[in-house]
């Protein structure tokens, strides 16, 4: 079973979850599939989100996480999508935020 290290780094989350998905046997499931599962996990922390909100409805046996359930597994395809595009999220963090800082916000 991987190990998430103290203080873990963005490459440390990415590691870890490159790991469980060996683990757990998900390596062959492709980015497409990776994709629309975490379109699904973005679905369930939006419907955590309005559970949360009282002036919501939302059917009261609807089984959800807590929303930093729902995050995290958001997160977990994040990072599975990064691998398998080569990305190195901090990089791309970096690299796009000195870009988001020169553009005009208005
Ligand atoms: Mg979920």
């Amino acid at each position: 079973m991987p190990e998430l290290k103290n203080d873990p780094t963005l490459k440390d989350f990415q590691n870890y979850v490159k790991e469980l998905e060996i683990e757990r046997g998900f390596t062959e499931e492709d980015v497409i599939h990776k994709c629309l599962m975490l379109g699904e996990e973005v679905g369930e922390l939006f419907k955590s989100i309005r559970k949360s909100h009282d002036k919501l409805k939302i059917d009261s046996n609807s089984k959800l996480g807590e929303i930093g359930d729902e995050i995290t597994d958001v997160f977990i395809f994040l990072c599975s999508i990064a691998n398998r595009c080569n990305v190195d999220i901090e990089d791309s963090f970096r690299f796009k935020e000195e870009i988001n800082k020169k553009r005009k916000w208005s």
